[in-house]
């Protein structure tokens, strides 16, 4: 029997993980990247220089044994430091414990061991500087415009997966045939500036925390990468709503020092050319995807193109991994199809699912940026984070965070939001009248921890 063949469109994190996990089982894989080869020429990582990768992305990686090898090239990251004005850092531990932590990684880094690891398999074809135009549903064809020769050609695909990032071509390709879509871009961008390590080599800062300056309605974060530097993120409304500064506003070099300098005073001793860099560095834009149905035929999208989040609670990449071990796992249960028809009813029965999680990811992504821009350094929110940490110790193990269950379990992300709410309603219940914990009634909140929340976090395997 010849071996399942499958074309992947887009060769990032998600598409180069995928395309060994499908080699592992026994497909030959045909993996086309707009991109030349990142391995042999320098390119831009693409969306972000530097990201957090947790439990769901170790776990993915562990299933083609590379969690060992990502691991040896990240910076551990036990919790978040916020700095306020004067300078001083406060860190809030993520975990339990120093042992729970998530880890920082350079993307392109990660993106390049994936690459190696897919062509390892000897089942997986790459081919660069070619990119996808339009899929033809009826054909199972593509038109791809190859760099190199400046040409576009059609390729046979009966079996295809559009792993090609946020403004995915094969999902544009399915608009057409009558996919709906709901792209909601955020008013906020972002530009990344890289911190450089002191003069005497070291981290400016506290190596193993993500850092945060959250100032209302905008923020800086800064995570460090394993060469001592830190990439800076500057995350800012785009126009200004007349009270808070914006990217608009910040059109020359006198204004953008005014800010930095005025709002993140402990960085720019550190960054002396932060100005230039500032002018220098690209708006990013992002946007919460949500679209449906995911598979048209024998084809499937998956990663970003099927359901980009904004960035804030670190789950992107993580959430397109695991997406992608929700695939294979249905292809270990009911076996590899065989035929594009039987590849048609695996992708239709699998995407309604798992697009409930990526919902439910996407608001969870959406109600941390408030809590981190506007809440970690809150006087309110303090307290209902001290209360819980209390309750935590009082309930021990049985008891997780809706931090915890996100970045630390594999719990399905809509169990983590049901169960964040009715965490987030006791916790503003019982803080409601008290300034400091002394004031809150820990024993009256346990009591309600326990008849409420224990049930739920039992109910679910963690
Ligand atoms: C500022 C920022 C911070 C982030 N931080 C985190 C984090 O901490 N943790 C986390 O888990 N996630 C994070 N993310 C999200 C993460 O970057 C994405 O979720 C992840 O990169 C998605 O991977 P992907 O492979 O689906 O898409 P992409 O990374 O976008 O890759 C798509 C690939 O397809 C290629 N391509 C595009 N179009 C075509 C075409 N027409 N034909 C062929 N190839 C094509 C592209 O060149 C690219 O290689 C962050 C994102 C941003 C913007």
């Amino acid at each position: 029997m010849t071996a399942p063949k499958v074309t992947l469109f887009g060769g990032g994190p998600v598409g180069s993980l995928l395309a060994s996990l499908l080699a592992e089982r026994g497909c030959n894989v045909d993996l086309y990247e707009r991109r030349p080869d990142m391995r042999q020429q320098a390119v831009g990582a693409g969306r972000s220089i530097n990201l957090a990768v947790s439990v769901r992305g170790l776990d993915a990686l562990a299933r083609i044994g590379l969690d060992g090898a990502v691991l040896d090239c990240t910076v551990p990251m036990r919790g978040r430091c916020v700095h306020d004005l004067r300078g001083q850092c406060e860190l809030q531990r993520y975990g339990r414990s120093d042992g729970q932590v998530i880890h920082s990684m350079s993307r392109g880094g990660l993106n390049k061991i994936l690459l190696d690891r897919a062509e390892a398999t000897g089942r997986v074809r790459v081919h660069f500087g070619t990119r996808l135009e339009s899929y033809d549903f009826d054909r199972g064809t593509a038109r791809v415009a190859v760099e190199a020769s400046r040409e576009t050609r059609e390729i046979q695909a009966p079996v295809a997966i559009g792993t090609d990032g946020s403004a995915s071509a094969l999902r544009t390709s399915m608009q057409r045939a009558g996919l709906l879509q709901q792209m909601a871009p955020l008013d906020f961008g972002y530009k990344e500036l890289t911190l450089p390590t002191t003069p005497v080599g070291t981290f400016a800062f506290d190596a193993n925390a993500l850092h945060i300056w959250p100032r209302g309605r905008y923020m800086l974060i800064a995570l460090p990468n394993p060469d001592c530097t830190f990439t800076c993120t500057l995350f800012l409304p785009h126009q200004s709503d007349g009270r808070t500064p914006s990217f608009a506003d910040l059109q020359d070099d006198a204004a953008v020092a005014d800010f930095l300098r005025g709002q993140f005073g402990d960085v720019p001793p550190y960054m002396p050319d932060i100005v230039q860099k500032f002018a220098r560095a690209p708006i990013g834009h992002m946007a919460t995807l949500r679209c449906e149905p995911w598979s048209n035929g024998a084809t499937l999208l998956l990663g970003d193109a099927a359901h980009a989040i904004v960035p804030f609670f670190g789950q992107g990449m993580n959430a397109g991994f695991e997406s992608c071990v929700g695939l294979v796992e249905q292809l270990d249960r009911n076996g590899v199809p065989t035929s594009a028809l039987q590849w048609a009813e695996t992708f239709a029965e699998f995407w309604p699912a798992r697009k409930r999680e990526t919902d439910a990811i996407a608001d969870l992504a959406l109600e941390n940026f408030v809590e981190m821009r506007d809440k970690v350094a809150d006087p309110t929110h303090l307290l209902q984070r001290a209360a819980e940490l209390a309750v935590q110790a009082r309930l021990g193990e049985r008891y997780w965070t809706r931090y915890q269950l996100v970045s630390f379990s594999r719990v399905p992300y809509s169990e983590a939001l049901r169960i964040g709410r009715v965490q987030s309603r006791l916790l503003t219940d019982a803080c409601a009248n008290a300034q400091q914990l002394a004031g809150v009634d820990l024993d009256a909140l346990t009591a309600a921890m326990s008849a409420e929340v224990i049930p739920l976090l039992a109910a679910i395997s963690i």
